[in-house]
């Protein structure tokens, strides 16, 4: 890569966070800022301060890169901080709202979850789970899986929460990875009307062989049903009811030490073998209770509605860790948002009247396919603050989100932040900061990122002189939330991200910082095309796409060129409102030429293929590495993370048949 990355597109809408919402939001001062780096240990001590510790910890951080630790000598409890200190206070107040997707609801209080998590600790150390151990969760987003991973939590056990989308064979290999003991896991949950068969996949991944596991724990979430057979093995797989039903709603918490292994959380693989992130208790549950207060700006009356499945890092940390840690009250919803409609995500809203939505920019832009007119016919008066997060939000999908679900009347924050960072690291803080469509704006207070070139230097201007540079993301201050490193792979740890720039962390993201000072993430490195010379962000051409009227969806590569080096092809999804009648090629030129107009020649795609659908992570990500494959004639690449592998397979086909 040259030395700098070039950006191109430029983005002159601002929004100011309105008085009324600043008047109320958690934080309003901007001073918070140079509070914060003035000495940042003090600042993460005063957040750190707000959780319970057993025992008080001596030092605040030790950093030796790539190796930190927070809060050394401390002991405390994650599902004491995040359960039973708010079931003392606040008995009463809901902890989770749970909407299954056949439409049955259940509202469980911080009292009750204390219980939940107490007896289904006592049931797992019945069946020889220690302090130490790990755990294996494998199940729908039903409360079961929050009270699964509370009770590892309380008990000292690690749990690796498997997202329940994959395979057989995804789930071996992480289980085998983190040598778990025992899996937990349903008899199924429901997803687009139909049963996913979650049992039957754990018994496919111990068929191929799991050694270390020797017990099953099945919750009955769909019951007896003759389409979805569910095989017990004796002395292997037990019930939740029935194991849980005889256990005592008394189990002490553990004291553990601030940097006891809280979780492994196996990243999605968009770019190559699973990676088990680790996560400590202390560091942790500071960095995602500070950001749920001041970025989501959580308050006591609040219904926070995050999207995400607790599969992710994004529901361990926003539906679980940190919204808990503050006694929120969340909502979980099981299933998928067009089931039985594509309004599905706005009834929720509406009935529970949620005020909090934390959603992805994959979501976004499903719903901007599928129409306003869904969102239109709900009452969503209740919202007042929207997040993003996942991918680089297009300007035209914020702006949508903005408009239709938020009714310009709620913030928008999209958030950057990743598995391995445990909470957000840049993001606006709703009071306070001025947002600009398609930039995550600033540093959460206390954190440092820098703007990195090639040859290791670092181009962020100094404060004072500003003017755009773009290039690699780095992190050059330790964070209470960072992972402490890949589960027994401290040189894979290293390698990835701290030998790039040594003693630095690389995030693996390419980001231009405008003379603002604001972020704006340009994807991952790997996806930053070289064009005649410039480096262009998939992320600009692809907001440049989703700009014109016909565009719902895009994905752009970079084609190996023998003029140019590489040559734009761009993969594009049309929105369902969109008619056009005649030629298509006459409307694959159009989107050519807007692009042309909208970022400059240099930008204009060579190939615009209109598609249904793109290959993509079961997170949702676009994954550009197989479209690259699909445009140069390559046979596909690992597919086993995909969401659906025939989306690909198809699409190579159609594509092949028309060069
Ligand atoms: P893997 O590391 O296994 O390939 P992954 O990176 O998709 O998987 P996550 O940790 O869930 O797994 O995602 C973090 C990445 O998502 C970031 O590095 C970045 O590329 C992208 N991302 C997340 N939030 C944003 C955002 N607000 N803007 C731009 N990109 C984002
Ligand atoms: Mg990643």
């Amino acid at each position: 890569m040259s030395e700098t990355i070039q950006t191109l597109l430029s983005e002159e809408r601002r929004f100011a966070p309105s008085p009324e919402f600043a008047a109320q939001a958690n934080a309003n001062d901007p001073a918070i800022y140079e509070r914060a780096d003035a000495d940042y240990e003090a600042w993460w001590k005063g957040w750190a301060d707000q959780l319970d510790w057993f025992e008080p910890y001596h030092t605040v951080c030790e950093f030796k890169a790539p190796n930190a630790k927070w809060f050394l000598g401390g002991k405390l409890n994650a599902a004491y901080n995040c359960v039973d200190r708010h079931a003392e206070r606040t008995p009463d107040k809901r902890a989770i709202v749970f909407e299954g997707e056949p439409g049955d609801s259940r509202t469980i209080t911080y009292r009750e979850l204390k219980d939940e998590v107490s007896r289904f600790a006592n049931a797992l150390m019945q069946l020889g789970v220690e302090r130490g151990d790990r755990v294996c969760i494998y199940m729908p987003m039903v409360p079961e899986l929050a009270i699964a991973m509370l009770a590892c939590a309380r008990i000292g056990a690690a749990h690796s929460v498997v997202f329940g989308g994959f395979s057989a064979d995804s789930l071996q290999e992480r289980t085998n990875d983190a040598q778990c003991k025992v899996i937990v896991t349903a008899d199924g949950g429901w997803r687009r009307g139909s049963i996913v068969p979650l049992k039957r996949t754990v018994d496919e991944a111990l068929e191929k062989g799991c050694p270390s596991v020797h017990k099953v724990i099945v919750l009955e979430r769909i019951g007896p049903d003759a389409t979805n057979p569910v095989a017990m093995v004796s002395g292997r797989d037990i019930w939740w009811s029935e194991i849980v039903s005889v256990q005592s709603t008394d189990c002490p918490c553990a004291s553990m030490d601030s940097e006891d292994l809280l979780y492994i959380l196996y990243t999605s693989g968009s770019t190559g073998k699973p990676k088990g992130i680790t996560h400590t208790t202390g560091g942790y549950l500071t960095g995602t209770m500070a950001t749920s207060k001041l970025a989501l700006d959580l308050k006591d009356d609040d219904l926070h509605f995050c999207t995400a499945d607790c599969g992710w890092v994004t529901g361990h940390s926003y539906i679980v860790y940190g919204p808990m840690a503050c006694g929120a009250t969340v909502l979980m919803y099981e299933g998928a948002p067009d089931t039985p409609e594509k309004d599905r995500f706005w009834r929720i809203i509406e009935k529970h009247r949620a005020t909090i939505l934390y959603t992805a920019p994959t979501a976004i832009r499903a719903f901007m396919k599928w129409g306003a007119e869904y969102p239109r016919r709900c009452d969503l008066s209740s919202l007042r603050l929207l997040g993003s997060v996942g991918e680089p939000i297009n300007p035209e999908a914020w702006i949508w989100y903005q408009e239709e679900i938020g009714g310009g009347r709620c913030p928008v924050i999209d958030t950057w932040w990743q598995t391995e960072t445990g909470a957000m690291m840049i993001t606006p803080l709703p009071g306070i900061t001025e947002t600009k469509p398609g930039s995550a704006t600033r540093t959460f207070p206390g954190i440092s990122a820098r703007i990195y070139n090639e040859e290791g230097m670092d181009i962020t201007p100094a404060d004072g002189s500003r003017h755009e540079v773009g290039g690699f993301l780095v992190l050059d201050r330790p964070w209470p939330s960072m992972t402490r490193g890949i589960f027994n792979d401290p040189d894979r740890f290293e390698k990835t991200y701290w030998s790039k720039f040594p003693g630095r962390y690389f995030a693996g993201d390419g980001a231009k910082l405008d003379e603002d000072g604001y972020f704006w993430l340009l994807g991952r490195v790997d996806d930053i095309m070289l064009v005649a010379g410039h480096n262009i962000s998939t992320m600009e051409v692809e907001s440049a796409l989703v700009s014109h009227p016909a565009v719902a969806e895009a994905a752009v590569i970079g084609k190996t060129h023998e003029l140019k080096g590489q040559a734009i092809a761009a993969f594009v999804i049309l929105r369902s409102d969109h008619r056009h009648d005649g030629d298509p090629a006459h409307l694959v030129n159009e989107i050519k030429a807007h692009v042309a107009h909208k970022i400059g020649p240099i930008a204009r795609p060579d190939d615009v293929f209109i598609t249904a659908e793109l290959p993509k992570t079961r997170s949702g990500k676009i994954m550009r590495r197989l479209l690259r494959d699909v445009a140069e004639g390559r046979a596909l690449g690992d597919t086993t993370t995909l969401a659906d592998p025939n989306v690909v397979a198809s699409l190579k086909d159609k594509y092949e048949s028309t060069e």
